[in-house]
């Protein structure tokens, strides 16, 4: 099928491949594009990974997070959706091809995103579970909530204990969320659930191997957030390195000195890498790529040499602006997206446009109920202030309506009753 623009010519074809925060926002800002634009992700929905983690922890349901992308862009006319996974680029044919077909492009936007990455330990991966998709948040809250069935029911005080530990890998603002809200699922959700334990007894480990906590943050920030996550009963271990892990327990290292701690859960949330879609373009174009598997891409993000293929959001690795990658984090993929589409109408115009430049308006991340941290510029603010400012803009950035509507109405319920909703055990072990 081939569109066709107002003046009757073939419209100019653009592939998008990956509907998360930059391909999303891309695909949308090319709505009055006269483009023929085809969208393809394996899975049929958007989903709102900063809120993943309330699903692991029980606070939120999956539906509630994630919207499915045919329904998010049914109104757009020029653009079609595909359920299938891109599995490989032929950029002299220009086309990307898929398990079962190919889809050629005039322009090429590549937003695949990152996955959970266990630094040459990938045997690590079954044992400490990361935080990327659905069902790594429903795994996470199976094996959170299975960890305090089974300490009620274990007569050894020893293996109790290990039940009751948990350690959390990496400290930056996913490792410092689920971190808090396991502080409070122990010490308030489950407060009156059990007979044989007490959940406030459990012990959360946060492991780091920097010097602090959110280390992205301003150091002030840092000290803040630690504190509030003692608060909560939550005690982090800086300059500690995980070296073992099996299924009692992880062995860490701080500087000369190894510990074992035991402990049946084990969360991981100290890295990602690049979608494999990065090596594969590299391959097929000789593009550098980082060491975080990021495509090196120029200053208005497409692949050196090929012009007609943009690189945004996680799988790109821009650093034409302070000289270090932009982070990834939503805004910078979603700033990206829009960016490139505007690039793409441009070029349809005839007219140049300048290199990309990322404003920052802050960061955010929160610590459990009324506690968060921000980041705006010059201006620091933690507490209460902060934690309404953090939930205002994820309610804000949630792609359709009726999540925010859902989200806003379990908020309030949860906030006035300290309950979580979503506390189902389901799944395999
Ligand atoms: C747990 C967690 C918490 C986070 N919290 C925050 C936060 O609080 N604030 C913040 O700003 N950022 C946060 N981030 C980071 C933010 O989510 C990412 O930076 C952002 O999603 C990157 O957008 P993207 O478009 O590059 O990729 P993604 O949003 O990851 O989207 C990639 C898409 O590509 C699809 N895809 C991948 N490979 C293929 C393929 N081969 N074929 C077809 N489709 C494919 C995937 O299905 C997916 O839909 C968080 C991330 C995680 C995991």
């Amino acid at each position: 099928m081939t569109a066709r623009s107002s003046g009757g010519a073939a419209a100019h074809r653009v592939v998008l491949v990956g509907a998360g925060f930059g391909g999303l926002y891309a695909a949308q800002a090319l709505k009055r594009a006269p483009v023929d634009l085809t969208v393809i992700d394996r899975r049929n929905f958007h989903l709102f990974q900063p809120l993943l983690y309330q699903v692991a922890t029980g606070g939120l349901s999956p539906g509630e997070i994630a919207s499915p992308v045919r329904h998010v862009l049914s109104r757009q006319r020029n653009a079609r959706v595909w359920l299938a996974e891109v599995r490989d680029i032929d950029v002299e044919r220009r086309l990307v091809r898929m398990e079962d077909g190919e889809a050629p492009y005039d322009t090429l936007i590549l937003a695949t995103g990152s996955h959970d990455h266990y630094f040459g330990h990938d045997d690590w991966e079954p044992l400490a579970p990361g935080l990327k998709t659905i069902e790594d948040a429903t795994q996470i809250r199976r094996r959170i909530l299975n960890a305090f069935e089974s300490a009620e029911r274990e007569p050894d005080a020893a293996e109790r204990k290990a039940w009751l530990t948990f350690v959390i890998v990496g400290a930056g603002p996913t490792g410092v969320e689920l971190a808090g809200a396991l502080g409070e699922i122990a010490n308030d959700t489950l407060r009156h659930d059990f007979r044989s334990i007490n959940p406030a007894e459990a012990a959360i480990l946060l492991v780091e191997g920097t010097d602090r906590v959110l280390p992205a943050f301003p150091p002030d920030l840092s000290d803040k957030a630690e504190r509030s996550l003692l608060k909560l009963g939550v005690r982090t271990r800086t300059h500690t390195m995980v070296t073992g892990l099996d299924r009692s327990g992880v062995t860490v290292r701080t500087g000369d000195a190894s510990d074992r701690i035991p402990a049946k859960t084990v969360l991981w949330a100290a890295g990602v890498r690049a979608s494999e879609l990065g090596k594969i373009v590299s391959d097929r174009t000789g593009a550098p790529l980082d060491r975080a598997g990021r495509l090196i891409v120029e200053p208005d993000l497409t692949v050196p040499g090929h012009r007609e293929i943009f690189i945004i959001g996680d799988l790109a690795n821009f650093s034409h602006q302070t000289g270090q990658p932009l982070p990834g984090v939503a805004p910078v993929a979603m700033a990206e997206g829009r960016y490139v589409a505007r690039v793409i109408q441009a070029r349809l115009r005839g007219v140049t446009t300048p290199p990309f430049h990322f404003f920052d308006k802050g960061t955010l991340a929160t610590i459990g109920r009324n506690r968060a941290v921000a980041a705006f510029g010059r201006l620091h603010i933690s507490g209460p202030i902060a934690w309404f400012v953090w939930l205002f803009v994820h309610l804000m950035y949630l792609v359709e309506f009726d999540n925010r509507l859902l989200v806003l109405i379990e908020w309030i319920y949860d906030y006035i009753t300290r309950n979580r909703g979503a506390r189902l055990i389901t799944g395999g072990q």
